[in-house]
Parts: structure tokens; C-alpha cells; sequence
């Protein structure tokens, strides 16, 4: 099989990892396998997204790559993959790299290929640009040094909060020990040498394909965020693959994972402390916009506009850290005296109203 060919088919199957994920535009995209639109700080980034093989030892019950799944295996080799991606980037068609694979053999091989094909760009090319490297679970501390002195992003999926829940889909990983240990690593290497991986980590939770609640899943990612430094969390909801063992089990909605998205902002961005956020008796988040359940089960509310401190105002739903930052600057000045200047600079009036106080008067009943 030819390069393109093989491309074409390891292209798709670098889906299942996330990055910043956005689908492909028509515009921007020539028609070539691979290329997906990234987004970073609000501005889209087209990168070449590619698996360098579908082969992999590993069982991880919901994988399209599962050993134990018949398919057709395919692997391209650092040049081609390097070759490829400069092809793509000369042309103006990408931005950066995203790069990931199965593992073939082992850990440690699998890892010097992924390193020699950016190893090659790096060096031998003098390619400058974005590159995001996938790290293998239980690979080395050096080849995570060395990856990361490469690499741009380097990222390793967790897929599970809880040993038992990882044990449950990818029995072939050790929490603590493949991927825990790994990031500690991550974390030290870089705060000693700032030039290694310098955009730093991330990961991914596979979301629904196991019986771990949010509750489980926000815990874990609260500690990552707090001890290593995690730049970002991405939740993937299951969805089953035929022929993998989890074929049968149901698909994960996506309404879960996009209130994940949007607990994880409130704690990653808002400081919310997990025991604010609201879940159900079973450990999910309930079916509501999750700062607005929470602000219906604080004592704080109404706060006034004219007085209430940084950290009150972003806990009012319709008040974001931009528009909660504008309040504080411009209260210095003069005093807000109704909600149409709160709508001008940016607050969702309709979802703060309740919640607040402008000099003294309420703006709506708090009707709960
Ligand atoms: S290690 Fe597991 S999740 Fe990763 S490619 Fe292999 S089977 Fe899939």
C-alpha cells in the first residue's frame, strides 16, 4: 500500500484523539487526509492529525485498535510521516503537527519511533513550528526528556479517574504507575527546564465507558490541574466500535461530556472548589448549565454589582471572567446604577438578573 493510502487510513483513525478538536472546514481544508482544525486562545490552528499505526499490543476494551480486533494493521514510518506533514505545511495547508500511535512491540520502541519522526523535522529539517506529541503510558523518564525537548505539547490520555475504572477498559495500564508517575515527570522536567515542552501537558478522559461518575472524573482532573501543573483536560464520549469488547455498550451522550467541559472551565478558570459543584445521588452532574445549578445552592446570592468582591462575581451565572473584570474597573469610576449598563459591557442580563443587586435594589425576584 502506498504512502497516501496508508495515510489516508491512519488519518482517520487519529479521531479517537483529541486536541482541541474542532471538524474540518471545506474552505480549509484541500482535499487530503488529515488535516483538522485545532483551536487555541479562540483562534483557529490547522494541524496535520496523524496515528503513525493502527497496530498495538494493548486491549483497551473500547478501542478501534484493540489487539484483539480483526482489521487490517498499517504502520508508516518516521520519514514518511515527516516527508508527508512538510508536503502538507510547505503548501500553507497546516500549522503544526499532532502526532500519536498504537504501540507496536513495546513501549520503548514505540516511543523511539514517535521521537525520530519529530527528531527528523526538528533536526534535519529545521522545522520550527507547533508540534504535539502523544507520550505512551509506561514510557521512559528518558524518553520522555528527550520527547519533550522536541516536542511543543507533549500529552498522555489517562482515559480514567479511578484505578478500578481504568482496570474496567484498559486493563493493560497502571494508573498511578503507566500515567500518574509519567506526568509527575512531565511536571518536574519542565519546571527545571522551561524549554521542554514549553505549551505543557494535557490529557484526555474517555467518558461513559465505565461505570466512574463525574464526580470521579472532576476529582481526578481537580488533582491533576492542582499537582502537575495540567494545562487541559479533554472528555471523549464513548462510543462503541464494532468488533471491540465494548460493542454492545451503550454511547455515551454527548450532553454529558459537554457539561464535563463546562464543570472543568468553572474549576480550572473560576476556582470553583469541587463540593460547589451540584451532582445527583449517583455522582453525575446534574442536567443544568453547572454554574447555574450551583449558584441556585449558594447562600451568597443577590450580591451587589457595586460592591461584591472578584471572586463573588464570577459565580453569578451571565457574569464571565472578562465581563467580571470590566465591572471591577469600571465601578472605580462610577457607580452602576442599572442592568443595561451591565448588558453593554457583556453580562447575560437574563441569567444574572436574579442573582443580583444594583446599589441596594434586586433586579428580579430570587424565585427558586
Ligand atoms: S494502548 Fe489502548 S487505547 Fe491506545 S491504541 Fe492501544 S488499544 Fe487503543
Amino acid at each position: 500500500m502506498n504512502t497516501l493510502k496508508k495515510m489516508q487510513v491512519l488519518c482517520d483513525y487519529a479521531q479517537y484523539d483529541l486536541c482541541d478538536y474542532v471538524a474540518p472546514t471545506k474552505e480549509s481544508s484541500p482535499n487530503l487526509p488529515g488535516i483538522y482544525q485545532a483551536t487555541s486562545n479562540g483562534c483557529k490552528i490547522p494541524l496535520f492529525k496523524v496515528l503513525m499505526t493502527n497496530k498495538c499490543m494493548n486491549n483497551c476494551k473500547y478501542c478501534v485498535n484493540q489487539s484483539k480486533r480483526n482489521f487490517t494493521r498499517l504502520e508508516l514510518k518516521p520519514e514518511e510521516i515527516a516527508n508527508t506533514f512538510l508536503n502538507y505545511y510547505n503548501n500553507d495547508y497546516v500549522n503544526g503537527l499532532f502526532l500519536s500511535s498504537g504501540i507496536v512491540k513495546s513501549v520503548d520502541e514505540t516511543m523511539e519511533n514517535l521521537i525520530e519522526t519529530i527528531r527528523l523535522l526538528r533536526k534535519n529539517y529545521g522545522y520550527q513550528d507547533y508540534i504535539h506529541l502523544k507520550i505512551i503510558p509506561g514510557a521512559s523518564k528518558d524518553s520522555i526528556k528527550r520527547a519533550m525537548s522536541l516536542a511543543d505539547r507533549v500529552s498522555i490520555n489517562i482515559e480514567s479517574g479511578t484505578e478500578s475504572g481504568l482496570n474496567e477498559i484498559s486493563p493493560n495500564k497502571n494508573l498511578q504507575k503507566d500515567i500518574i508517575r509519567r506526568f509527575k515527570w512531565i511536571n518536574n522536567l519542565s519546571k527545571r527546564n522551561r524549554n521542554l515542552a514549553p505549551a505543557g501537558s494535557t490529557t484526555q478522559y474517555i467518558i461513559g465507558a465505565n461505570n466512574e461518575s463525574d464526580e470521579e472524573v472532576l476529582s481526578s482532573v481537580n488533582e491533576l490541574y492542582k499537582k502537575i501543573n495540567l494545562k487541559r483536560s479533554y472528555y471523549s464520549p464513548f462510543e462503541s466500535v464494532a468488533g471491540t469488547e465494548f460493542e454492545n455498550h451503550e454511547n455515551c451522550d454527548n450532553k454529558r461530556s459537554n457539561r464535563l467541559y463546562q464543570a472543568d472551565a468553572l474549576i480550572s478558570q473560576y476556582n470553583f472548589k469541587l463540593n460547589e459543584l451540584i451532582f445527583n445521588k449517583e455522582g453525575i452532574l446534574i442536567e443544568e448549565d453547572p454554574k447555574y445549578a450551583s449558584a441556585l445552592e449558594m447562600d451568597i446570592f443577590p450580591v451587589d454589582i457595586n460592591s461584591a468582591s472578584y471572586k463573588e462575581l464570577i459565580r453569578v451565572p451571565g457574569i464571565g471572567l472578562i465581563s467580571a473584570k470590566k465591572i471591577l474597573k469600571i465601578r472605580k469610576k462610577q457607580k452602576f446604577k442599572n442592568i443595561e449598563q451591565l448588558k453593554k459591557i457583556g453580562v447575560v442580563t437574563s441569567r444574572a438578573e436574579k442573582f443580583i443587586k444594583i446599589d441596594g435594589s434586586y433586579q428580579s425576584s430570587l424565585n427558586f
